[in-house]
């Protein structure tokens, strides 16, 4: 079986060490010291100012929403996980969505002025692949417009934008750290800013708002996570120029071995590096697609339709006319890739989707 992503697992005996260490101290969560530890060797390695982590990507989604006290309506991409719209209807404001660029699949700066409105507080925008957002046009806008950005950069874990970490772009980025993704800490996720205000007041918005034991400043929420998570995250991070080497290696064959398939792949926004997190394929139609997807796991290879359907098709929010979003929901596959996966194995993926086409 060739799933589309398997977790990455360290050797068992390294995280072994850490668990004697929580045995000995006693302390399983409220930010202890393997938390405090994971977040400066986040912050180093991301050469990052302000980092918190936090339970999972979701919940810093909606954290960042709390922190900039948004109302009303916030303009958003149809291409992204599920998380980013409900957060947004989670939180109590309406996504506004707008299409996106053929190229990069990211959020199509040229078409939000049409949608802002005078309930329009922030665009929350997601860098798809890991693969940065025009985010030069996008400051643009938000300054003429005065709207807050948030950044999902779930996918964009080491990408650098104009040689900065893609994470310092916006009011807030967000992350995740789920297990399918590039690192993780088995669930987890973090927020990132530049604001120490924002900052401060994130970090009482996760612990349910406390200050001190007996004093709160304002809501909150539980969003810490815990040494037992953390202790993972430090055992991958020493891992994760391997993980991402090993994916730059089956990115290229995989390169190699479907020149011959009719496809196009997200043009990467000049500026960035790409950081490998994904192999995503744009099929040239919706039936060849489906197609691929039945031979592929007639032989037990599991491709995913990420991301599909359109956000705009959700059941709880407003559909709209987005043409570009919706063919490529349809035609779009991520391949497997995954630390483990040998060439072998992308050979008989690239042999299977070309009989497909060649038929
Ligand atoms: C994974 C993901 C999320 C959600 O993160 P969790 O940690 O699973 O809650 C949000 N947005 C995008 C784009 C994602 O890929």
């Amino acid at each position: 079986m060739i799933p589309v992503t398997k977790p990455f697992l360290p050797p068992k005996e390294e995280y072994n060490k850490y668990l004697d260490g929580i045995w000995q101290r006693n302390c399983l969560t409220n930010n202890g010291p393997l938390v405090n530890e994971l977040e400066l060797k986040l912050k180093e390695y991301l050469k990052v100012d302000h980092l918190l982590y936090l339970t999972n990507g979701t919940i810093a989604i909606q954290i960042a929403i709390k922190a900039l006290d948004l109302k009303s309506e916030i303009i958003t991409t149809p291409f992204s996980y599920v998380a980013t719209s409900s957060s947004i209807v989670w939180e109590g404001c309406k996504p506004v969505f707008v299409d996106i660029d053929n190229n990069t699949l990211n959020i199509d700066p040229d078409k939000i002025e049409a949608a802002i409105t005078a309930n329009t507080t922030a665009i929350l925008a997601t860098h798809v692949y890991g693969n940065p957002c025009n985010i030069d046009a996008l400051n643009t806008i938000a300054l003429k417009h005065n709207l807050k950005i948030i950044y999902d950069a779930a996918h964009a874990f080491g990408t650098l934008y104009n040689g900065k970490s893609v994470f310092e772009c916006g009011d807030i980025s967000t992350t995740s750290f789920h297990s399918t993704k590039l690192f993780h800490t088995i669930e987890g996720g973090a927020v990132i800013t530049k604001s120490p205000e924002l900052l401060k007041r994130m970090a009482y918005m996760r612990n349910f708002g406390h200050d001190g034991p007996d004093k709160f400043t304002e809501v909150g929420i539980n969003g810490k996570n815990s040494e037992f998570h953390a202790a993972m995250g430090l055992v991958n991070l020493s891992h994760i120029e391997s993980i991402r080497s090993a994916r730059k290696a089956q990115s290229d064959y995989y390169d190699r071995v479907l020149k011959n398939l009719e496809f196009k792949k997200p043009v990467i926004t000049r500026g960035a590096t790409f950081n490998y997190a994904y192999y995503a394929v744009v099929l040239p139609t919706e039936d060849i697609t489906l197609r691929m997807i039945e031979e592929l796991n007639r032989n037990l290879i599991y491709p995913r339709r990420y991301f599909y359907p359109s956000l705009d098709e959700l059941p709880y929010v407003k559909k709209v006319e987005l043409p570009i979003a919706r063919s490529i929901c349809k035609r779009v596959l991520c391949l497997p890739l995954y630390h483990t996966l040998t060439f072998e194995e992308i050979d008989f993926v690239a042999r299977h989707m070309l009989r497909v086409q060649n038929n």
